[in-house]
């Protein structure tokens, strides 16, 4: 990765812990990084809780003043109003939630969200100071047909298109590789970062190009996550269920410390 971007470490905790186990888990994250002397401002660390959890997370982080941030699975695209279930991203610049990861491919499976409904979500929280995590990624299917960066270059494209200004995080998650087990290589991973970053330079300009930290995400591992981070334009990874081990995450974290880094 290129220095000017600071490496971002992003745990998606999915649906799994509840607020008491959110305490837990993020005091025991706090501690083991705190015992391996993390420098924070050199590689950033933000867990993704449910919503449930993020008064608890925001209590403990505020409380003990841990540098770990934090940020939510989703965000309405409304900002308030007769929108049942929704959660508004005024509410989440409340809470003190740094991001907010929208277009994660579980939403778009399950939930039926489109690259333009992502788009008017990512501009939500940009409207609330909130930055978004986009996701985007190919499914094995459109791998095998259109390779690898057509499918995740169109989504970034229809997706900016709703977001006028404002920083954002990409997340280039091949759906493949979420929770398989196989991780993209990084040779792979940084193709598609490369077009991803080209991308912004069209839409956006060369400045937000530059910029813009790029994520990889798919079976991230302490044992595979510095093969990506020695990538140029892999600037992070977004992590699943890695990221629920506290352990495994800080290895994550700490791969500057890893062999051949
Ligand atoms: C994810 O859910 O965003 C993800 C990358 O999951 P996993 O690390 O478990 O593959």
């Amino acid at each position: 990765m290129v220095e000017q971007r600071v490496p971002f470490i992003a745990g998606n905790w999915k649906m799994q812990q509840d607020h008491l186990q959110a305490i837990a888990l993020v005091q025991k994250l706090a501690w083991t990084l705190k015992d391996a002397d993390h420098d924070f401002e050199a590689v950033e660390v933000s867990v993704f809780p449910p919503f449930t959890d993020l008064r608890s997370v925001q209590t403990i982080v505020d409380a003990d003043k841990y540098s770990i941030r934090y940020g939510s699975q989703d965000i309405s695209e409304h900002d308030a109003g007769a929108f049942t279930g929704e959660i508004s991203g005024a509410f989440l610049a409340k809470l003190g939630a740094s991001y907010a990861i929208v277009g994660h491919s579980e939403r778009r499976e399950h939930h039926g969200e489109t690259d333009a409904t992502i788009g008017r979500k990512a501009a939500a929280a940009v409207r609330h100071g909130v930055v978004p995590v986009i996701c985007v990624g190919e499914t094995a299917e459109d791998l095998e047909q259109h390779g690898a960066s057509a499918v995740p270059v169109q989504q970034l494209r229809d997706i900016l298109a709703e977001v006028p200004a404002g920083d954002f995080v990409v997340a280039y998650e091949p759906v493949w590789a979420i929770g398989s087990g196989k991780a993209a290589t990084p040779e792979q991973a940084q193709q598609v970062a490369e077009a991803l970053r080209k991308t912004i330079a069209e839409v956006r300009d060369d400045e937000a190009a530059e910029s813009t930290r790029i994520l990889y995400g798919g079976s991230v591992k302490s044992a595979n996550i510095a093969g990506f981070m020695r990538e140029p334009d892999i600037d992070g990874a977004l992590v699943g269920g890695a990221s629920l081990d506290a352990n495994e995450f800080a290895g994550i974290v700490r791969y500057r410390s890893h062999v051949g880094v």
